[in-house]
């Protein structure tokens, strides 16, 4: 069992996880919880980091941030003893949980846990701190990266060999869509590995995307409810599991979203060999991630014109370094956008379905909506457009692949 920031926000709220504790354990389950930090706690210890000082150390930064995890697995441990079950928190290094040296966003590279699988045996309850690991040649703490926890959890079961891993969060479940912005949007009750990849990839917030990657790796089943429901009621969520287990396929599964895109413009680049390893090379020395690219011939017929997207936060940095390589790379002019979404449809089955995408594209040009990019893959594409039509998008999308929800 897994719970988040917010279902351990404050002492009262961690007595309500331990009454789903509660029931799991008087089911004759032998249970392990990981407890990400109360809600905000991280970025305030993130924030103390960048206040405290220019020379910034990453394993000085992890050894402040891992603390907030710390914290709550003790609570939660002491919250279970008050209501008469025997539990036991375990901080990373104490399983342990082993890391490579990437202080900030850390790999896990192998899990012990011979002692805590004696605990659960006599069906002592071990709470763990979500979020951090050891790095054992330095003998340093280090973390997983923002949303760590959730890898945490998927990593212990697959190491204690978990039945199921239940991730607890403040929505119950996997949607269609967002539900905030989209009002039909619907909890699915079944999501495949590869799905929740792409979605979480894509824009949904509810899991670490590397959690879902370790969960598919060693076929972890997840279970995406809510701390908030009713702590006697045991099922009320979203399964993630492999695809054959999914009786009932739709081509669409779900729409995501992401704000968190620019988009770069280079117009009248020389066509010839050798030009986009010029714009691309110096980017990913940046270790700046380009998504989207498309390349078009321009009017003149000897330059190109080339459109890319990177990240919101890198806009900047990739548009200083394009400008700083300017002769190298030859282009006339560079314009760019931040004001733009990428809207995105996933599903297993257009592996098995063509014109998928084409039907989205008569969709959102019968709204007058223009399309900036497109890419696509396998059980995914994805479209750039102008944010102001992002709700406008989702909804037309939603209904065109019978999404809606009856209610
Ligand atoms: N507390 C960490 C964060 O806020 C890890 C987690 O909650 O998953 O990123
Ligand atoms: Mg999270």
């Amino acid at each position: 069992m897994k719970f988040g920031g917010t279902s351990v926000a404050n002492v009262e709220r961690i007595r309500n996880v331990a009454r789903h504790v509660k029931r799991e354990i008087d089911a004759g389950h032998e249970v392990a919880v990981v407890v990400s930090a109360m809600a905000g706690k991280t970025n305030e210890l993130v924030a103390w980091c960048k206040e405290a000082g220019s020379h910034f150390d990453n394993a000085e930064y992890d050894a402040v941030v891992a603390s907030g995890e710390l914290v709550t697995a003790g609570l939660l441990a002491l919250v279970l003893r008050d209501i008469g079950l025997a539990a036991r928190s375990w901080q990373g290094w104490q399983i342990p949980l082993l890391t490579d040296d990437a202080h900030g966003s850390a790999r896990i590279t192998k899990i012990g846990g011979s002692q805590l699988i004696e605990d659960l045996r006599r069906g002592d309850v071990a709470v763990v701190a979500g979020f951090q690991g050891l790095h054992p040649l330095t003998n340093r703490v280090t973390t997983l990266g923002r949303g760590g926890s959730d890898t945490s959890a998927v990593a212990l079961a697959a190491a204690i060999g978990a039945d199921r891993c239940d991730i607890y969060t403040d929505v119950d479940g996997v949607y269609t869509t967002d539900p905030r912005v989209v009002s039909k949007a619907r909890r699915l009750d079944k999501v495949s590995f590869e799905e929740m990849l792409e979605m979480a990839s894509l824009g949904a917030k509810v899991l670490q995307v590397r959690s879902v990657e370790v969960a598919m790796l060693h076929g972890v089943r997840l279970y995406v409810r809510s701390s908030f429901d009713d702590p006697a009621d045991p099922n009320h969520g979203t399964l993630i599991c492999d695809e054959e287990d999914i009786l009932e396929q739709q081509i669409v599964t779900g729409i995501a979203f992401s704000r968190d895109e620019a988009q770069i413009t280079l117009r009248e680049i020389a066509d010839k060999p050798g030009v986009a390893a010029a714009i691309f090379g110096p980017l990913a020395e940046a270790n700046i991630n380009v998504d989207m690219i498309i390349q078009v011939v321009s009017d003149d017929m000897a330059t190109t014109d080339l459109t890319f997207t990177v990240p919101a936060s890198e806009y900047e940095h990739a548009k200083r370094i394009l400008e700083g390589c300017k002769d190298k790379i030859g282009f006339a002019k560079l314009s760019g956008a931040t004001d733009v979404v990428k809207i995105s449809a996933i599903g297993v089955g257009m592996r098995s379905h063509s014109g998928v995408a084409a039907r989205a594209f008569s969709a959102l040009a019968a709204k007058g909506i223009n399309i900036r990019a497109i890419t696509t893959s396998e059980i995914k594409f994805s479209m750039l457009i102008d944010e102001a039509y992002t709700e406008l998008a989702l909804r037309t999308l939603h209904s065109l692949y019978g999404l809606d929800s009856r209610g």
